[in-house]
């Protein structure tokens, strides 16, 4: 236990809510620097929502080679990817070695919800309840619980009524589903569930999809890596890392700088077909103005509708499926295997919800404006209550009471997405006002528990009992995030990083859309400044003595 200086005596230096990708990590750092870490985590064991995503052909959009720890050489020397695009399996068995390798399970409550934090200003310490009636002291509270593991049922009535079994692809049982012979729905077309419905649609007897907004998706083109691939991955693997810490998006990609509206008709079409034979999301990157010019992002538009149409046999349903409401990109771009050529499959029915919306679920199945549906099971792939959900699931008090979710009532503020003003000794990993969603989130949670860890240590090598994020520093980066998110097209979408998944939601732009690259370095910055924005308190022999550090 550290004492930063003569402060109250406490359980564990830090408390860590979630054991995914990002908690795994702090463990392990914090441990290392000699502080004392408790994590809950309210699954049955490690991997946050690699644990809960089990639906049937849930996959990174990102390579494995890219979506892994760099952290540790012998760790990535050490595993072997089997796939270009790891499927949920194998990346749970990644972060289950990941949690034996360096012995983090021991430092882990499981099954155990954190319900509750409050900061008690004058010892500077947090007071933590869990679900399992413990209550905990630290000095310390860090929430890595990541931004898509709120659930979201849609505001449908009857939902409780249909009599079948009824699955969210966020909560998938874990014996997994047979759907074999069965009548089956599924309600939503985002990232989820383009990549269950070619697999649900290979067993069912018969598959409806119910869509309400076709989303863009680009084909995958998984394949199993070659073992000349991985040797020169890994043999390069220093260097390349490092790039992708330097990338726009955490991984690195040449970037064209040109515009998508200064080259040919021919040339654009020859940019795009390269894109979308290499498979995976950079489909969205070709032109420099892809995601700030709506001229220019219709002309890739224009492009995907074509290999719509060129897929999709029945010309109505290849319509249907053609986004037209929102510019690509601006939702978060969907990868596939197969997607479109499901519904050449004589088992496959697109319902499409434009001009025919869903009123009821009921008894038996599913009814919209003209018509009743039956089904044998319901599938909701109906998304979450992104980056936010998570933070205000755990009733959050800082000084003198405030509660997160009322300081937050119109939307998330943050101070480089990493603390917020009036909640000291409180960070966030990949949280609003960071690039988290928008990167490679492997990148992004390294950064940020590298840049916490480092912060916690200098805090205890000066005597520091607590650090808050300054009000004027956090309103200047909450007024730098909006700037970048409008100018660009992504404020155009009705998407989930604005919150317009959810009814009520304040519409807030929550990602930094400046890129990893830009943001790291402004991170280090703000740390060689003497955590420039922060307000750090030392403890002196007998007397607390306040210090501000003024950006
Ligand atoms: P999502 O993108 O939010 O999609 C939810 C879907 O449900 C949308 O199509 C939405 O339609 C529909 N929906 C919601 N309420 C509805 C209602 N009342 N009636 C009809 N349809 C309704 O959720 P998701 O697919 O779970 O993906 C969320 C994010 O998780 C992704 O964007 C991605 O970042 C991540 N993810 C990644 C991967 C991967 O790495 N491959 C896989 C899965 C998820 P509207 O669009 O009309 O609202």
């Amino acid at each position: 236990m550290n004492d930063f200086g003569k402060a109250t005596a406490v359980d564990f230096d830090v408390v860590v809510v979630g054991a995914g990708f990002a908690g795994l990590y702090l463990i392990h750092r914090l441990r290392n620097l000699g502080f004392s870490v408790r994590a809950y985590e309210k699954g049955s064991d490690v991997g946050g929502t690699w644990y809960w995503n089990r639906y049937p052909g849930a996959r990174c959009d990102v390579e494995s080679m890219d979506y892994s720890y760099s952290f540790s050489e012998e760790l990535q020397q050490e595993w072997e990817w089997s796939e270009r695009y790891a499927a949920q399996p194998e990346i749970l068995r990644y972060i289950r070695h990941v949690a034996e390798r360096f012995d983090l399970r021991r430092d882990i409550r499981f099954d155990t919800r954190v319900e509750a934090a409050e900061y008690d200003q004058p010892s500077a310490t947090w007071r933590v309840r869990t679900s399992a009636g413990e209550q905990v002291r630290s000095r310390f509270f860090v929430m890595a619980s990541g931004c898509l593991s709120s659930t979201k049922m849609p505001e449908i009535p009857g939902l409780e009524r249909f009599a079948g079994p009824t699955y969210h692809t966020g909560l998938w049982p874990h014996e997994g589903v047979d759907f074999s012979g069965k009548r089956v729905a599924v309600i939503g077309t985002g990232s989820s569930a383009i990549q269950a419905i070619p697999e649900i649609a290979r067993q069912a007897a018969h598959l409806h999809v119910f869509q309400r907004t076709p989303n863009f998706s680009v084909p995958a083109h998984n394949r199993p890596l070659t073992a000349e691939e991985v040797r020169e991955r890994k043999r390069s693997y220093p260097q390349y890392r490092e790039q992708a810490r330097h990338s726009y998006g955490g991984v690195p990609v040449a970037y064209n700088q040109q515009s998508a509206l200064e080259v040919s008709a021919e040339e654009r079409e020859r940019r795009y077909r390269e894109l979308w034979q290499r498979g995976g999301p950079f489909l969205q990157r070709a032109y420099a103005d892809l995601l700030i010019d709506r001229a220019a992002n219709d002309t890739v538009v224009e492009f995907v509708h074509a290999r719509i149409g060129e897929i999709v046999r029945d010309p109505r349903v290849a319509a249907s499926l053609m986004p037209k409401s929102h510019p690509l990109g601006t939702k978060r771009i969907c990868v596939d295997t197969d997607y479109y050529a499901t519904y050449n499959r004589p088992n496959v029915t697109l319902v499409d919800l434009s001009d025919d919306p869903i009123v009821a679920v009921t008894e038996r199945g599913v009814r919209t404006l003209g018509q009743d549906f039956e089904f044998d099971a319901l599938v909701f792939a109906t998304g979450y209550d992104a980056m936010t959900g998570p933070l205000l699931a755990v009733d959050i008090r800082g000084i003198d009471g405030l509660g997160l979710r009322d300081k937050w009532s119109a939307g998330p503020r943050t101070y480089l997405g990493l603390a917020t003003a009036g909640f000291p000794n409180l960070f966030m990993v990949t949280a609003p006002g960071s690039p988290s969603v928008l990167s490679n989130m492997i990148v992004s949670i390294e950064q940020h528990v590298e840049w916490i860890s480092e912060l916690i240590a200098s805090a205890r090598a000066g005597g520091i009992r607590s650090i808050e994020a300054q009000a004027e520093a956090e309103d200047g980066w909450v007024e730098t995030v909006n700037r970048i998110a409008a100018g660009t097209l992504m404020v155009q979408a009705n998407s989930w990083y604005l919150g317009a998944n959810v009814p009520g939601k304040p519409r807030v732009f929550m990602p930094f859309a400046g890129g990893v690259d830009a943001y790291r370095a402004i991170c280090d910055e703000v740390a060689a400044q003497g955590y420039r924005g922060f307000e750090l308190e030392r403890v002196e022999i007998g007397e607390v003595r306040m210090e501000r550090v003024v950006g």
